[in-house]
């Protein structure tokens, strides 16, 4: 049976060429800051992003942890909004590591706005408060259904934390799925932002890794505290080769993602079983049921046909398209999805 495997775009396998370039790729102990392929990665994303430096790390959660880390201490306060990952999907790693409290906001689908993002910085010289150091935003959103800031509006927010001297951290896991939306210049986020985490292991197909981004000064804080996690890796070239892969052969081909995630919206707003769907803007598509399926249910239909989805609350289904969702596996969820509305079902 086809396989459409529509739960994250997380679930990429390297692809021959890719797996070509990591077998070539020339190594060293990378603790020691000798792994030339590690180098070249570090360099190119933060140039990429207008920034100083960068930092290879295994996971898109030690890069945000470090961050925060860096940019905290304990009887300090983050404001972000309350579907961040970083608060949602990181185990409680802001208190277990940085002992810093959070402010949330209820944003909409998982946005801020400048004027909410002030109203929950603290007072200064109180002492009932704790005292807020850093605003951290995520882009896209993914509780929020893959929706984008703009340039734009992360220039407010950046104003708003200049004014309150906060520092302004991006999630950026799927940064280049709202470059390549929005067509804004990924080297202008460099001045907005202190940090930066970058996942190539999402929509871009790498197997494994994320990239911090930030200034010399606060890379050379993160290498540390990077090690203190056990995230010191050695002859991981081979896992940086295929970012760089990643980097230059899989960012243009999201529009790709994004086509085939509309098109997947366009069927499911004609289906009876469906309550509504979250605007697409890029590769999440994340659409509420009606009582004719419970989310478990709907998700047992698809399984059926093989196609695999992630049930994201109740009544609530999400899919992700990605690199190796085959025009096949789109046409046979489509039609899956029409033949589900004339089913009878009981719920
Ligand atoms: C996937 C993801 C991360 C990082 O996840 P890891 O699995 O730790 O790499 C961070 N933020 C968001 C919004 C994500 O979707």
């Amino acid at each position: 049976m086809l396989i459409t495997d529509l739960r994250s775009d997380t679930v990429t396998k390297p692809t021959p060429e890719m797996l070509q370039a990591m077998f070539a790729a020339p190594v060293g102990d990378d603790v020691y800051g000798e792994d030339p392929t590690i180098n070249v990665l570090e360099e190119k994303a933060a140039a990429m992003f207008g920034m100083e430096a960068g930092l290879f790390c295994p996971s898109g959660t030690m890069t945000n942890q470090i961050a925060i880390k860096v940019h905290t201490q304990p009887l300090t306060e983050v404001i972000c909004d309350v579907s961040a990952h970083i608060y949602q999907y990181e185990g409680g790693g802001i208190s277990f590591n940085s002992g810093a409290s959070m402010a949330l906001v209820h944003g909409v689908r998982g946005k801020m706005t400048p004027a909410q993002v002030e109203a929950h910085v603290r007072p200064l010289d109180n002492v009932h408060f704790p005292e807020t150091k850093l605003v951290a935003l995520e882009n896209t959103c993914n509780r929020g259904g893959g929706n984008y800031y703009t340039l734009e509006e992360i220039a407010a927010i950046a104003e708003v934390c200049q004014r309150h001297s906060l520092a302004l951290h991006l999630d950026g896991a799927r940064v280049f799925n709202a470059l390549v939306a929005s067509g804004d210049d990924a080297k202008a986020y460099g001045s907005y932002f202190d940090s930066i985490s970058v996942c190539l292991s999402k929509g871009l197909g790498a197997p494994v890794g994320s990239v911090l981004l930030g200034s010399k000064e606060f890379i050379k804080r993160s290498r540390r505290v990077r090690k203190v996690l056990g995230g010191g890796m050695r002859q991981a070239g081979y896992l940086a080769a295929a970012c760089i892969y990643a980097l230059d052969n899989n960012v243009e081909r999201l529009q790709e993602d994004h086509r085939k995630a509309r098109e997947i919206e366009q069927v499911l707003l004609q289906q009876d079983y469906v309550e509504d769907v979250f605007s697409v803007e890029t590769n999440i598509v994340i659409f509420r049921l009606n009582d004719r399926y419970t989310d478990a249910a709907f998700v047992e239909a698809l399984a059926k046909e093989g196609i695999k989805a992630v049930s994201f609350g109740p009544q609530m289904v999400r899919f992700v398209t990605h690199l190796d969702i085959s025009e096949e596996m789109l046409q046979h969820t489509l039609k899956t999805l029409k033949t589900l509305s004339k089913q009878e079902v009981s719920v």
